[in-house]
């Protein structure tokens, strides 16, 4: 680790003033966990972001959340509104997120720019989460848009996520496959289901990260789900489906049909664990 490049630190106290400072060699910095191990070569200024006021968690009075950009994933995980949300599956997730140490440090917002192996996203695209960022102008899109888009590779700042309010009779949940407790996914995958009146489902969110994609739905799937009584048999068969729609993919931790055979078991597996939680909040 050297940052012997690094002539300049800037620490702007708006998000206008902290966009114009960034450039071909001035890069943003929040938790500094990514930046401090890959240290951006081309850059001889770090533009810090901490000094902006981004690191509120607020509720709004309709059950949605705004996590400020500079929200820590401690600060996250321990809000009593985030906490509680579908069942506790933003805690359940960020606790896996590396070590304490690790999540007393890192930031939502860096987290999200860097757009690279994540236990978070997948989670927000199965809350429907929107992400917020500055690049001259104030944007929000759907967090799966935003990547798809290319869009974090831009010049931008993000700002923050917006979380909607639960509706209905819902529950979600978070399963990862790791190889230690301090590991970054072989694959992970989250999931929210809704409950009709009548001992079905009336909907559900299924989605697979750690696949060539960070966040994929898997909506045949969730099409699956729907209106059938939740149990092993439906959990078996979405994670059948997801098994045969998702594209997986090799590194030095796993290959591409072990991933494969895990998305099948982390669906049916993530899909028990909600509906367990619906029951009790039932
Ligand atoms: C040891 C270790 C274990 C890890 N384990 C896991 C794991 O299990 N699961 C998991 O999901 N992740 C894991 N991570 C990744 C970790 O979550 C990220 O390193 C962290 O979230 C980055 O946040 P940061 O605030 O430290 O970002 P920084 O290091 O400050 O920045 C990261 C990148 O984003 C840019 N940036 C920072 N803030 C902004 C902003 N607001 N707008 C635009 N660009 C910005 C920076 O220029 C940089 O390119 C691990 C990381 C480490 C080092």
């Amino acid at each position: 680790m050297s940052l012997t490049n690094i002539e300049t630190f800037v620490r702007p106290e708006t998000v206008e003033e902290a966009f114009a400072a960034l450039g071909e060699h001035a890069r943003p910095i929040s938790g500094g966990t990514d930046v401090m191990l890959r240290n951006p070569t081309a850059a001889t200024t770090l533009v810090d972001l901490m000094g902006l006021p981004l690191g509120e968690i607020t509720e709004s009075p309709g059950g949605g959340f705004t996590v400020g950009a500079n929200a820590t994933l401690t600060a996250m995980a321990d809000h009593p509104g985030l906490a509680g949300h579908l069942g506790g599956i933003l805690p359940e997730m960020l606790v896996h997120v590396g070590s304490p140490l690790l999540r007393n440090q890192c930031t939502l917002g860096g987290h999200l720019a860097r757009g690279r192996l994540s236990d978070v996203v997948p989670v927000l695209v199965a809350l429907d989460a929107e992400i917020t960022w500055f690049d001259g102008e104030h944007h929000a899109a759907p967090i799966a848009r935003f990547y798809e888009d290319g869009t974090h590779r831009g010049r931008l700042i993000v700002t923050g996520v917006e979380i909607p309010a639960a509706t209905g009779t819902s529950a979600g949940a978070f399963h990862k496959f790791l190889r230690t407790f301090f590991d970054l996914a072989l694959l992970n995958a989250a999931c929210v289901l809704w409950a009709s009146g009548d001992g079905t489902l009336d909907a559900a969110r299924v989605v697979v990260g750690e696949t060539p994609s960070l966040g994929v739905r898997v909506t045949a799937a969730e099409d699956a789900l729907a209106g059938v009584a939740p149990g092993p048999e439906a959990f078996a068969a979405a994670g059948a489906i997801a098994r045969a729609e998702v594209e997986t993919r090799a590194d030095s931790r796993a290959s591409a049909e072990y991933r494969s055979q895990l998305v099948g078991v982390a669906v049916e597996r993530c899909l028990a664990k909600a509906a367990a939680r619906l029951e009790v909040s039932s």
